[in-house]
């Protein structure tokens, strides 16, 4: 059975002290569940901060990008050699990279790349725009995005995939759990076709785009969806907590 997982991503929100207030926030109650995977992925500056917060619990930590190269003159970036002490998982191809930083399949391909030499856990992030849902375009664009991203890989272990269609990040405007779970299992069916079947099932695919507290039953309650990546909504603890308890008691259902 495939462990759910509620992955945050803050995005560019919170000075250090905000961070920690929000951890602090979280924490016991975050600390308590322990039948799913809980993430959180601060801003940089805050991980070293946070990781020390953490320590002990059972709350994991993420980044939320990485640059491809280990070290030299790339003035501003950051690397995976310089993250895999800090934290388990980086989130790759967030659709406002591949936006707004003009990140290709090529680039997203070398950064996962970099991400599992050190052992860090990419969040892979797919997803179609609203253009190309309604020309029916969907499947065709989140496989061609998970054959760019894992060119030349094998399976890689540990990989996750969110998936995370544009027109429902950020906007209030979440897609149905049936329509992301009828996404969710093409891209299965396509990793089974790109690797093999038992690769398939075992690969973990989220849901992001616009999830809260009040949705959040509806994605993971499907047979196909292993829980969410929540932008906004992290952001705000109850919010939060509320979404991982909700993973939680489904997933305590289903295993009891
Ligand atoms: C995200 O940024 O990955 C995301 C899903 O954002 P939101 O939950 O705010 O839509």
């Amino acid at each position: 059975m495939r462990v759910p997982m509620i992955a945050g991503n803050w995005k560019m929100n919170t000075t250090v002290s905000e961070a920690l207030e929000l951890v602090n926030e979280m924490l016991l109650g975050l600390d308590k569940i322990d039948n799913i995977d809980k993430v959180i992925c601060p801003p940089f500056i805050s991980l070293a901060t946070v990781r020390e917060l953490i320590k002990g619990s059972s709350i994991k930590l993420g980044a939320q990008n990485i640059y491809f190269e280990e070290k030299g003159a790339y003035t501003g970036e950051i690397s995976s050699l310089m993250l895999a002490d800090l934290c388990e998982f980086v989130i790759i191809g967030h659709s406002e990279r591949r936006q707004y930083f003009n990140e290709t399949g090529e680039i997203t391909n070398k950064k996962v790349r970099a991400a599992l030499k050190v052992k860090l856990k990419p969040i892979l992030c797919i997803g179609e725009s609203l253009e190309e849902n309604e020309a029916g375009r969907t499947e065709e664009i989140v496989t061609g995005q998970l054959r760019a991203s894992l060119a030349g890989l094998d399976y890689p272990n540990g990989l996750i995939i969110a998936y995370e269609p544009i027109w429902a990040i950020g906007t209030g405007k979440a897609a149905t759990g049936e329509q992301a779970n009828e996404t969710i299992g093409l891209i299965r069916h396509n990793i089974a076709k790109l690797c093999d079947k038992e690769i398939a099932q075992d690969v973990r695919i989220l849901y992001g785009g616009s999830v809260t507290a009040a949705n959040a039953t509806e994605f993971i309650n499907q047979p196909e969806i292993d829980g969410a990546l929540v932008g906004g909504a992290s952001l705000k603890a109850n919010q939060f907590l509320g979404i991982v308890k909700q993973a939680a008691e489904i997933r305590h259902r289903l295993s009891g």
